[in-house]
């Protein structure tokens, strides 16, 4: 397995004048399995997300085709559109029996990662596989007074957002009011948290962020301990291209990767890798 993620990497190298989305793609998940090697952990425990805001429709399709199943937006408007789109795509796909039909990947799930506003709750919730962003217990209400009316569906599933830096332009609840939010959300029935996000201060230098990621990663621990939310309070998700290899290093099971797979010749990912 890591062998071939090694070769990968490799010719990611060789031909880094293409530098291809499968070849940006094969890199972050080499990355992303050595930061999980280093931290004691499997590659397959952690989820890689890939973030599609900046991409064009062509490269989603391109990134489904090669099976990856994770996709996640900041914008109810944008998730909508690109999710419908998306299941347009596959269902062809798969009646046309194309090349590629293989590795499509039984469903895509679809994360939301920005800021949810109240009023645009009601049409996203059926399509959300995971919203990563609640912070406020008011959102989780309006949630639950939705979701909740819904007969038969499964619960909503949703992290936390912590605002570990306290910095003013982040949303996310203090990390002192996080396990209380959790303990109140554990008792609606229509909802479920299932971890916590947070994001880190942004910074030219990834060491910088690695007490934060720390500190959300002491939060998630007590909370665990504690017993708030049950055995199903087990993802932690922070990470995007400039740090998610030290956020896997501090406990991180869910990152959220964008520019590193979809932005083409990007710097930060191609020179410092070679030994030249
Ligand atoms: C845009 C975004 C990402 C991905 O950012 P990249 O730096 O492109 O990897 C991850 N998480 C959130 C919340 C975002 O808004």
């Amino acid at each position: 397995m890591l062998t071939n993620m090694q070769d990968a990497t490799d010719t990611t190298m060789e031909t880094s004048a293409t530098n291809s989305l499968r070849e940006r793609y094969e890199k972050v998940k080499a990355k992303v399995a050595a930061a999980a090697e280093r931290s004691g952990r499997s590659a397959n425990s952690i989820m890689l997300v890939a973030v599609t805001k900046y991409a064009s429709m062509d490269q989603v399709r391109e990134l489904v085709k090669l099976g990856h199943a994770d996709l996640a937006e900041s914008q109810v408007q944008n998730l909508m559109q690109r999710a419908a789109q998306l299941d347009e795509f596959v269902q062809r796909h798969r009646e046309l029996g194309q090349s590629g039909a293989t590795t499509l990947p039984e469903q895509v799930r679809w994360h939301m990662i920005g800021h949810l506003q109240r009023n645009k709750v009601r049409k996203a919730i059926g399509v959300i596989r995971l919203v990563h962003s609640l912070d406020s217990l008011r959102l989780a209400e309006e949630l639950q007074a939705i979701a909740g009316r819904i007969e038969g569906e499964d619960p909503v599933e949703l992290l936390i957002q912590v605002n570990i830096s306290g910095e003013k332009s982040k949303y996310g609840v203090a990390p002192a009011a996080a396990r209380h939010l959790v303990e109140q959300i554990d008792t609606m029935l229509a909802l479920r948290p299932r971890g916590l996000m947070c994001m880190a201060p942004l910074t030219e230098d990834p060491e910088e962020v690695r007490p934060v990621f720390s500190r959300c990663q002491e939060l998630f621990d007590d909370i665990r301990r504690a017993g708030v939310g049950g055995e199903k309070f087990n993802i932690l998700s922070m990470g995007m291209t400039n740090d998610y290899e030290v956020a896997i290093e501090c406990g991180a099971n869910l990152v959220r990767v964008g520019s590193a797979i979809f932005k083409e010749d990007g710097e930060t990912y191609g020179p410092q890798n070679s030994k030249s």
